[in-house]
């Protein structure tokens, strides 16, 4: 069995992110950049099929130079391949376009990806790589098992669970669920350092830009006031805010 999996740099969590002069671009100077988290599970389910069924493991990023710390950390969990396709990631089309001409004759049986990046929270490369490779998609994955050529998947639904089965090959997002990340061994971290990434220098063209971005309104400051003065509230909401 081949397994996929796609696996995006995000910023950390508690990154504040700030933007350019001209609010064109994002301002990463500083920036600590992470596996997306969703993508960890994806790796960690690929994990499970590495060994449970002997699955071959290949990780891949769309993006430049600064991926491969995030590509070596899935060779410290386990992955066995890494590639990365040498380009800025501009937009969820022109991503899955380049994994999909990757992936087309590579046979994989699964494809794995996070249900979204936490940071352009697209949600789209899943769905767009399927249709490109004329598989079929099964988003929002929370369960999989596979025994031959079928997959038997659980995702959530409203107020419940839907279980599906689908034929390989596959493609599947990943939510929380799915997997429980893996925590990196000392050999694996070693390992890792030395391992080869595989490096193409493919472009497609890309048809969306970003014009401007715009922070939300800062949130004013929380103002308390006792339980014992309710005079108090009436008197900012009626005189300073003026609601009533
Ligand atoms: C410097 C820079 C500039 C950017 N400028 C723009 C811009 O102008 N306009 C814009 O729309 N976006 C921009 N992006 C974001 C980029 O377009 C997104 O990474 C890409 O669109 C993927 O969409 P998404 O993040 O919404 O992914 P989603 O569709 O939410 O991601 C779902 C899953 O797809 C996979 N995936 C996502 N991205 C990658 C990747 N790069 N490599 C491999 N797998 C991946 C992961 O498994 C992820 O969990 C920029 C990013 C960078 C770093």
């Amino acid at each position: 069995m081949k397994v996929l999996v796609c696996i995006s740099k995000t910023p950390d969590t508690t990154t504040k992110i700030a933007f350019s002069s001209d609010h064109a671009s994002v301002n990463y100077d500083g920036v600590k950049f992470i596996l997306n988290p969703y993508d960890e599970h994806a790796l960690a389910k690929a994990m499970e099929l590495k060994e449970k069924q002997g699955a071959e493991l290949t990780v891949i990023n769309v993006g430049t130079a600064d991926s491969d710390q995030i590509i070596r950390k899935c060779f410290a969990v386990g992955a066995d391949k890494g590639v990365r396709i040498n380009t800025e990631p501009m937009s969820g089309t022109q991503v899955a376009r380049l994994i999909a001409n990757y992936a087309a004759n590579q046979s994989f049986d699964v494809i794995l990806t996070g249900r979204e990046s936490i940071d352009y929270n697209g949600g789209m490369v899943g769905e767009l790589l399927a249709e490109m490779l004329d598989m079929p998609s099964i988003g929002y994955c929370s369960k999989m098992e596979i025994e031959g050529n079928k997959a038997t998947l659980t995702r959530f639904i409203d107020g419940g669970e839907e279980t599906l089965e689908a034929l390989l090959p596959l493609v599947v997002s990943a939510v929380k669920e799915l997997g429980e990340p893996r925590i990196p061994n000392m050999r694996g971290i070693m390992q890792a350092r030395t391992k080869p990434i595989e490096v193409l220098d493919e472009n497609v063209e890309v048809h969306t830009v970003t014009k401007q971005y715009e922070a939300p309104v800062p949130k004013a400051a929380c103002v308390y006031i006792d339980a014992s003065e309710p005079e108090k509230l009436i008197e900012i909401l009626h005189n300073e805010k003026k609601l009533f």
